[in-house]
């Protein structure tokens, strides 16, 4: 059986010409990038490269890039960055809706004492604006808030946000995992001091990321070691992964440059709109005007996410669902939950994640598989049954 997958804001397939641009490094050119010697050397210059591609994607300088290990660890870097800079300031800021490498460590500063405003959003999932600007005072260290969100999609207006931000003098990171690669960034145009990035959701391997940290910020390493990254970051350096991070930066500039996410949105919409037309009781979750182009959160009222996701699999579709059930737990998402989204239509939302290599005969196969699949839960659904007789 074929898989269909459907799961990209989970992880991406590493595109073949980052896996060939890798493979040298692992036995061929293995030499340390620190060494003296010119075979490491010559490890370090291909570095240098990955770097100017990464800084390009996002429009920054090189030296503005920092590699890590993965998403998680730039959120992490960025945040403690900014409270060991500022000593003096108690207030960090971030949104109902981010992801757990932002709402977790949040909720851990918290208890150590800072003082946490998780910025409401609306049913939509947009942000509270108001409410964001009257949380913010002299005391604010750092705001935190995502480019586009993992679940629905719906982007934040960064641009405008973090202007405003920067000329009251509060530093401003961004979780731009899910956005960079899929819209374009140009980080000179915003008021954004830090932004993180993720190799494993732009077709390069998992465990590598990056921070922008923008020239003059200041800034303490997370990871306290060698002179590696200009001392912003310890440790002898990834080099398959970062030059293999490099080349998807590469691949990613030129399919936005081509504007190849205008094929993946239509892809999207198709599937979307099919489905709300042949599904009751379907509705999309999080703000259509202003999404991610690959993304799409679609709640099925009255079934279960998990019972969904099963019964296509046995299709070869893989997606996900809005719950955390996995994780041991069977409440909807915070994400949902933020946006108000009923329980009734929180645990049947399933997320559709496309990327460059879904076909529209995929998506074909989805909208035939999944309509049947629904009615067939809803007979079984006792909720559907009380909603249906009213
Ligand atoms: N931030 C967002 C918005 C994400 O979607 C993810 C991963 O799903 C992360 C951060 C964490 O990235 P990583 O898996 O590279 O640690």
């Amino acid at each position: 059986m074929n898989v269909i997958y459907v799961d990209n804001n989970a992880t991406t397939m590493v595109a073949p010409e980052v896996l060939d641009a890798m493979m040298p490094y692992f036995n061929n050119y293995y030499g340390n990038p620190s060494s003296m010697h010119t075979f490491g050397g010559e490890v370090a210059g291909e570095i240098e490269k990955a770097r100017s591609n990464v800084a390009d994607l996002i429009g920054a300088q090189p030296d503005e890039i920092v590699f890590t290990s993965c998403g998680t660890e730039s959120d992490g870097t960025a945040i403690r960055a900014a409270i060991e800079s500022y000593p003096e300031k108690k207030h960090i800021v971030t949104s109902r809706v981010e992801h757990p490498a932002i709402k977790n460590l949040y909720e851990v500063l918290a208890k150590k004492g800072y003082r946490a405003t998780f910025v409401p959003v609306d049913n939509s999932g947009r942000l509270d604006i108001d409410y964001f600007y009257d949380s913010l005072s002299d005391d604010t260290a750092i705001v935190s808030l995502m480019w586009g969100n993992n679940e629905t999609g719906v982007i934040f207006p960064i641009e405008e946000i973090s202007r405003e931000v920067k000329s009251r003098g509060i530093l401003f990171h961004t979780d731009a995992v899910q956005a960079v690669g899929k819209v374009p960034i140009r980080i000179n145009e915003t008021g954004v001091d830090m932004l993180s990035l993720s190799g494993h959701k732009f077709h390069s391997p998992k465990g590598i990321g990056a921070l922008y940290i923008r020239k003059g910020t200041r800034f303490s390493p997370f990871m306290v070691g060698g002179h590696q990254e200009k001392g912003r970051r310890g440790g002898t350096e990834n080099t398959a992964s970062i030059i293999g991070l490099g080349k998807a930066a590469e691949l990613a500039a030129a399919h936005l440059a081509d504007n190849g996410y205008a094929r993946i949105s239509q892809l999207r919409d198709k599937l979307e709109q099919t489905l709300l037309a042949k599904v009751p009781n379907a509705i999309i979750n999080g703000d259509p005007t202003s999404r991610l182009p690959n993304t799409t959160s679609v709640a099925f009222e009255y079934v279960e996410g998990e019972a969904i996701l099963l019964m296509m699999n046995e299709h070869g579709i893989c997606a996900s669902s809005g719950s955390a059930c996995t994780s041991g737990s069977l409440e909807p998402s915070h994400v949902l939950r933020a946006m108000g989204v009923p329980f009734t239509a929180a645990h049947g939302s399933i997320r559709f994640s496309l990327s460059r290599y879904n076909t529209e005969e995929e998506i074909d196969i989805i909208i035939e598989k999944l309509p049947p699949i629904i009615a067939r839960l809803r007979e079984l659904s006792p909720f559907w049954k009380e909603a249906m007789e009213g």
